[in-house]
This record gives C-alpha cells, structure tokens and sequence, in this order.
C-alpha cells in the first residue's frame, strides 16, 4: 500500500518535497490542498511532471466516502473506503453553532462491549493517522468547506468504531495534525477523546501537550457489573480510572465527562446512581447520559425516556452535572459500528449470491 501524504505534517512534507528534488515553498502548496480534500491530479498550481512524481510514490487522500445517508433529524452518516478495501464509518451532527464530526479510530475494536456494534468481528487493524484526518478533510470538503476560518467542522468527537487509546500514537499524530495552523486548524479545545478506561495511556495523554477534552465511558459504578458489560473493566478498575481522571484535570486543567449508557434493568436504577453520585460528587466532571441504541446482535434494550429523565433526576438531585444525550440519527443505524456491521452483512449476502 502506497504511503499517504496526510501522515505528515508541513516540516515533514517539506522534506519530503526535497528528496523528490522539488523547492520547499511548494510543500506549503501541498499541505494545504491536502487538507483542503484534493488529489494531485487536482493540485493544478504543481507541474504535471512533479504531480505524477507524487502519484507515483503516495497517495493524496485515503479515505473515500462511499455512501452517506441522512437522518430526518438532519444528522448524517458517512461511509468511507479505505484503500485496502476495509471500510469506516464517521457521523456528522449539525448544531445552531456548527458542525460536530464523530470519527472512527480503528477498523473494529477488540474491547469487546457487549453493547457495541463496532467489536463484533474484533479489531481489524489500526487507522493510520492520515485516515482519521481524511475522515475530516473529506466531510469538510463535502460540506463545501476550506481551511481555516471557512472550515465547516467546527468539533471533532473520536466516538466512532474503534478505542482511541489503543491506536495512541496514531490517534496523537491526528490530534496535531488536525490542529495545525496551516492546515484545516481545529482547536484542540473543540476535540474530545472518548476512551473505555486504558488507564496508563490516560496518564500518558495528560503528558502529550494536547488540550483536548477527556472523556470516559464508564456505564456503571461497580466494578463487578462493569466487568460484565465492558470486558476490559477486568483489567482497569473504576478506582484506578477515577485517579487517571484526576490526574487528567492536574495536569491540563480541564474537566472530564463519563459517558453512561443506559440500559433497562443493568445499569439504571436508583442503586446505581446512589453509587455513582458517592463516586462522582465533588470532582470536576459532568455525565453526559445516554440512552442505548439497541443493536440486532444483542437483546440488551434501552431504558425508556421516562426511565433516563428519573435517572437524571436522581444524579442532579445528588449534586453531580448532568445531561441527557439526545437522540440522534437512530433511524440511519446511529450507534458506533452499526452502519459498517450493516454494510458487511449485505455485501457479504450479496457476495454469496
Ligand atoms: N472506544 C471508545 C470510543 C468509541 S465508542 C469508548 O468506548 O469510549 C463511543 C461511545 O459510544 C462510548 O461511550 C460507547 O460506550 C458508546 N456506545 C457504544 N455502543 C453503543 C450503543 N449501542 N448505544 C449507545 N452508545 C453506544
Ligand atoms: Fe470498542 Fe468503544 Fe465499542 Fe467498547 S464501546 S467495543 S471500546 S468502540
């Protein structure tokens, strides 16, 4: 597989530029039409000669969207290949303010959650930096939108398939990459990073010099229950995570969210949350709840709204902030890995027929 030009950064290109035994002013050319979502056959400012040199020797995007599919609530679903024929999946949310893009880390994951669509098949393989990033550049550009101030991605969630923290050195070259004055530029501020819990790389990023906002998922207070939903509890418990949290705000100043997933009789009930408000009162954090999109591989149901607004209820009242996600894009398979598992089903029927 050819290397992709988005791996890099602007020094890096530069360098690369003149092993190809082109001026380094031109490097500047190509880092911003990379980012802007073009290939090199559209990079029209180079000669033809040095565009098919690079055509040669990279790739310019490696990520393709392939399908998108609209929600009637105005979210949007993309659907990418990547050049080895693997596909992801990203999901684009649209608020008063802009738009939020939720972005896949790796092909698969192989945590494992037995609520979550994106480790059925375990993982695949990691993203290279630059097919992170393209799942930017290509919705971006797809919007109609350029670089810098005429951005139309104004935040990024790494929420799609994939546990970040398991890609750490990949997902921590994307972070700078995308953030980079000269390219698409989004403020590190505007990025959140979910993790299930990898504890030492959670102490790991607070060192990173990346000010981005952490956020765990946690969906129980007990570790015992934990273990059962979430397999890779066995290995960190809620304890060593909520002291890799605190370090998090030490070190960067920044308040943390847990992400909780209610599902109807495992994790919601008044037991639950007494034991979460116990846990969570008095730290710099928030929980942003939300309600399960239920998967066909499972019989895991959600709680129903009336059940998540008590839950809610309950938390405030104990004194800890807190949010109730709301619904979205659950008509167009809206969970994490939903979309590329329905993908894979039907070309896998069709491949048979
Ligand atoms: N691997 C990371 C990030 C990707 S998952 C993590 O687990 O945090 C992003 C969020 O989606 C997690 O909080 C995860 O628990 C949640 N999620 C997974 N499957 C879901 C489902 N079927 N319904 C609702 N949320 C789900
Ligand atoms: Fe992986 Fe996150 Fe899904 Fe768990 S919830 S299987 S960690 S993507």
């Amino acid at each position: 597989m050819k290397d992709c030009l988005l791996n890099y950064n602007l020094e890096e290109i530069k360098e690369i530029v003149s092993n190809l035994g082109e001026k380094s002013f031109r490097a500047g050319q190509i880092y911003k039409a990379l980012h802007l979502g073009l290939d090199f056959s559209e990079m029209t400012e180079l000669s033809k000669t040095f565009r098919e040199t690079l055509q040669d020797n990279y790739v310019a995007q490696s990520v393709k969207i392939i399908k998108s599919l609209k929600s009637v609530d105005g979210t949007e679903k993309f659907l990418f290949a990547l050049c080895d024929g693997n596909v992801i999946e990203c999901v684009l949310m649209k608020y008063k303010y802009g738009y939020t893009i939720c972005v896949s880390t790796q092909v698969g994951c192989r945590m494992g959650c037995a609520f979550c669509a994106s480790g059925l098949n375990g993982l695949i393989r990691n993203l290279e930096p630059a097919e992170i990033l393209g799942e930017v550049i290509a919705v971006n550009r797809y919007l109609g939108g350029g670089l810098g101030d005429k951005r139309k991605i104004i935040n990024i969630v790494l929420m799609g398939s994939g546990e970040p923290l398991d890609n750490y050195d990949n997902t921590v070259k994307f972070l700078h990459l995308v953030s980079e004055q000269n390219g698409i530029n989004i403020s590190q501020r505007n990025i959140s990073l979910s993790t299930s819990g990898i504890v030492p790389k959670m102490y790991k990023l607070a060192d990173e010099n990346v000010s981005i906002n952490l956020t765990v998922s946690l969906h129980s207070p007990f570790d015992e229950e934990r273990e059962k939903i979430m397999p890779v509890a066995k290995t960190y418990k809620i304890s060593e995570i909520l002291d890799a949290c605190a370090n998090y705000f030490k070190k960067t100043g920044r308040r943390y969210i847990f992400e909780y997933v209610l599902i109807k009789g495992n994790n919601d009930t008044m037991r639950h949350a007494n034991a979460l408000i116990s846990k969570l009162k008095g730290r710099p954090c928030h929980v942003n709840l939300i309600r399960l999109n239920e998967v066909k591989e499972n019989d895991l149901k959600s709680a129903t709204d009336k059940e998540a607004y008590r839950f809610l209820g309950l938390l405030e009242k104990g004194g800890l902030s807190a949010t109730l996600r709301r619904r979205m894009g659950e008509d167009i398979d809206g969970a994490c890995g939903q979309l590329r598992q329905r993908y894979i089903e039907e070309t896998a029927i069709k491949g048979e027929n």
